[in-house]
């Protein structure tokens, strides 16, 4: 079968190896449909603390070609999503349903090996079943589940206003939870123009491409969804008295952001992050099933696991037609 590997940073190589065979509890995946992440550009550009040799790819579906002796939920033919990361129930903040922080933590696509391969074997406990949906909408149950986890820690409340700085594929989902949990008013910030005129065909109210454009103040909570430093300086600047702050995007590990402590007072603000999902996958799933939320107009590219690099070099470079890049694996 054929498998991506990154070798160390900025090398990529397409290598054949062997189909691996399931362990008791494992499950053989045939690799349908897998997008390609922030993280997995980081691990690429080697901005990553793990260790190389990696095989990428943790948002991903596809059907179970063979199962371990000790599965029991699922069956050959199966269509499933993976939830990568991988828990060891057994540490104290796995015992304290905190297996987002676990001890032991591993993951699919990050320390074990990934969708970007033609068959990978991971955990039964990794796989989620997603019936009819189709494979390329199953490979965002992973974002959408870190989304999903994002978004209740902001607790949206009915009628809220809400400001969602940037509208890239995680931009656009928080997008679409934000308006499920009830916002009333729902205003984005982005200069690209196609993710703009995306974002408000997903009913977006308001679309901006400068803050400069915004009125001060005036949300009850603030999402970034940049990662961008300046970015995140300015949160403090929208959020209205007594609001909340959720700092959603990635940030370049190493750096500060500013925001002023007496105003964080006089403002009574929530200031909060949100760290990978909690066993958010159902709610994935089941939100996708029911087209509750469409991420089918977030899909710019399907291609093969060949053109690898040209994807990575896409996103990188910003190009601006790109959204969501789906690698297809088995065609
Ligand atoms: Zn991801
Ligand atoms: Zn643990």
């Amino acid at each position: 079968m054929k498998s991506i590997v990154i070798q160390k940073p900025r090398e990529i190589i397409l290598s054949e190896k062997e189909i691996p065979k399931p362990g008791p509890r494992e499950m053989l995946i045939k690799v349908m449909a897998s997008g390609i992440c922030g993280t997995d550009i980081h691990i690429y550009k080697g901005e990553y603390l793990g260790s190389y040799p990696v095989i990428p790819g943790h948002e991903f579906s596809g059907v179970i070609e063979a199962i371990g002796k000790e599965v029991t939920r699922f069956g050959v033919g199966d269509r499933v999503a993976i939830e990568p990361n991988i828990a060891c129930d057994n540490c104290i903040n796995c015992l304290n349903n905190r297996q987002n922080y676990c001890l032991n933590w591993q993951a699919v696509g990050v320390t074990l090996p990934g969708g970007m391969e033609q068959y990978v074997s991971v955990p039964e406990k990794a796989a989620f079943s997603i019936g009819e949906l189709p494979f390329e909408q199953g490979a965002f149950v992973e974002p959408l589940s870190c989304v999903i986890h994002g978004v209740e820690r902001a607790k949206i409340r009915l009628s809220d206003c809400v400001l969602i700085l940037g509208a890239g594929p995680i931009g656009n989902l928080i997008l679409q939870t934000a308006r499920l949990q009830g916002a009333a008013q729902i205003a984005v910030l982005e200069s690209n123009p196609g993710r703009a005129e995306l974002a408000r065909r997903q009913s977006a109210d308001l679309v901006v491409d400068r803050l400069e454009d915004l009125k001060p103040a005036t949300y009850d909570v603030v999402i970034d969804a940049t990662g961008a430093i300046p970015v995140m300086n300015r949160t403090m600047d929208f959020v209205r008295n007594g609001g909340t702050i959720l700092l959603f995007g990635v940030p370049p590990a190493g750096k500060n952001i500013e925001l002023e402590a007496f105003r964080i007072f006089q403002k009574e603000l929530t200031i909060l992050s949100s760290y990978t999902s909690v066993r958010n996958s159902f709610q994935a799933v089941n939100l996708l099933l029911t087209g509750q939320v469409k991420v089918a107009p977030l899909i710019s590219h399907r291609l093969p696991l060949e053109e690898i690099s040209n994807a990575f070099d896409l996103i990188e470079n910003h190009d601006p037609k790109v959204m969501k890049v789906m690698i297809l694996p088995n065609g």
